[in-house]
């Protein structure tokens, strides 16, 4: 049996089902391929980021967050509540009910835009060609496709010495699903991941260390959002520790004994359960026959150009598969980008203008370049910063911490970067990609009026502390 479609699409996620959607709206008959299941047993669209990623983890941020700030901040604003409790489970079955609803919603806008969903293993064979196997079903039928789109996505990495077993020593797929808060945890990797997991667990009750190899706490963010998240992170009670290579870990009948080396020699650590969240790799086994001519890096990445061309005529791939920062919106822009080049439109993605947001408690967000890269690279540059402690609806909100940070060309006002540490920071940044998307100037938010009173306010305050304006604060 064969079929023919404009395109075929291998991979569900936020990189491929957006990528489908894309293409047959632009009136191309598409396929999409995804053979993800759940642990019920369930076919899912939705990839990692809806099923065991993104969504999952921000609905138990979202709840443990509330909990734990029902704990320490109602009585501030005199709020008053009994003994105070969560149920485990409700919790989960509410983060259960998120995911189902939006991956069913993927469904319907298949049907919708009449792509075809297709639940089962794909393999790209030469000549654009492509070997479909039905999870209910033994029998390989062959795709013809006019252009083939790879969106396979990533997997959890694993430390050959602490393999997963699924109970003590989980992924992040494991971490989310918990049935209880275990007493003492263990995180490998003090990653965007390790610490949102880690501050999921610990808002809850369960005492956490996090061991991080660099010596450097988050490293690729900017140092200073990143020394003030460290301060705050170990305030909530997160025991982050630096320069902490893990070398062993073994599971005993209490626990893990986690061994690792820092300055000060070897260590161990016992831990009820252990989160390994040392990264991802991407996912090409069982994707391409022998002869596709498709090029994997040192890394296994897709070897892939600007535009997403894998080199081979008409075989695209997009999302964690590919270079670039292994991020849900990164992949579903890829994505567009691509099904638009294939309906030969000019498209582009500004990988100049990414968001990057850690979902922890204050947010952490950023655009574009960090001071010391700008320093690095010898560009003149001058900065602005506002606190949230200055701003009326941060202290209204009772959550002061954190700040904004402008990074400016000296030379013409281009805005090269946009920190955020505090609340809603990751709905805030969107400000800044817009502003560096539109190429727009630092005075061009200076000169931005925005609501009051606003967190937003702090932006543009921040824009006004690079040129020494600030108004709610004294310029230094
Ligand atoms: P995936 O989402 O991995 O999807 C690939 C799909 O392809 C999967 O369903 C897989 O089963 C399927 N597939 C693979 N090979 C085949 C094959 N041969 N045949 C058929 N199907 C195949 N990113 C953010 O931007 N924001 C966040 O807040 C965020 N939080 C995260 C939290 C966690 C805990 C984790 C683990 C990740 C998080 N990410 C986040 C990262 C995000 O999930 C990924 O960047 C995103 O899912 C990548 O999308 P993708 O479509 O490339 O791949
Ligand atoms: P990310 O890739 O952002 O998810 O982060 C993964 C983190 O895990 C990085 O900061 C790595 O330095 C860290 N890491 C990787 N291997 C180890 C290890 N063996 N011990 C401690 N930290 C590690």
């Amino acid at each position: 049996m064969s079929r023919n479609f404009n395109v075929v699409v291998i991979g569900g996620g936020p990189a491929g089902y957006v990528a489908a959607i894309r293409a047959a709206q632009n009136g191309l008959a598409v396929a999409c391929i995804d053979e993800w299941i759940n642990r019920d047993g369930s076919a899912a669209f939705g990839g990692t980021c809806l099923n065991a990623g993104c969504i999952p983890s921000k609905a138990l941020l979202e709840s443990s967050e509330l909990y734990h700030r029902a704990e320490v901040e109602f009585a501030a604003h005199g709020i008053k509540t009994g003994e105070l409790g969560f149920d485990l489970t409700r919790m989960q079955e509410r983060k259960m009910g998120i995911v189902k609803q939006l991956t069913g919603g993927i469904e319907s806008l298949f049907k919708a835009n009449k792509v075809s969903g297709l639940k089962g293993h794909g393999r790209l064979l030469a000549g654009r060609e492509v070997e479909f196997v039905a999870h209910e079903s033994k029998t390989a039928e062959t795709l013809r496709a006019d252009h083939v789109i790879l969106a396979s996505g990533s997997t959890p990495m694993e430390l050959e010495f602490c393999p997963f077993d699924g109970e003590r020593i989980v992924d992040s797929w494991g971490a989310l699903d918990f049935d209880a808060v275990p007493m003492r945890l263990g995180v490998i990797g003090a990653g965007v991941v390790g610490l949102e997991l880690g501050s999921v667990w610990c808002r809850l009750g369960a005492e956490v260390t996090i061991l991080e190899a660099m010596d450097q706490f988050l490293f690729f963010a900017d140092h200073q959002i990143a020394k003030d998240g460290m301060r705050h992170f170990k305030k909530q009670g997160l025991d982050i520790r630096l320069g902490a290579m893990v070398e062993g870990a073994k599971v005993t009948k209490s626990g893990v004994k986690v061994g690792y080396k820092d300055s000060k020699g070897k260590q161990e650590i016992e831990v009820d359960r252990l989160i390994v969240a040392v990264g991802r790799r991407p996912n090409t086994g069982g994707l391409l026959a022998d002869d596709t001519g498709v090029r994997l890096d040192d890394r296994g990445f897709i070897q892939v150009d600007e535009e997403c061309r894998t080199g081979v005529e008409n075989v695209w791939a997009i999302g964690d598969v590919v270079r670039g920062p292994m991020l849900a919106h990164k992949g579903s822009e890829e994505g567009v980008m691509v099904a638009d080049l294939i309906n030969g439109e000019g498209a582009e993605v500004n990988y100049g203008a990414i968001p990057s947001v850690l979902y922890t408690a204050p947010e952490i967000a950023w655009v574009g370049k960090t001071e010391q890269e700008v320093k690095e690279e010898g560009v003149g540059y001058k900065t602005g910063t506002f606190s949230f402690m200055a701003n009326g609806r941060a202290k209204a909100m009772q959550q002061t911490g954190g700040l904004v940070k402008i990074i400016s060309s000296t030379d013409d006002d281009a805005i090269l970067g946009v920190h955020i540490i505090g609340p809603y920071a990751g709905e805030l940044i969107a400000e800044g990609v817009l502003a560096m998307e539109y190429s727009a100037s630092t005075e061009d938010i200076q000169r931005t009026v925005h609501a009051h009173p606003s967190l937003s306010e702090a932006v543009h305050e921040a824009a006004l502390a690079v040129d020494k304006r600030a108004i709610h604060a004294i310029n230094k």
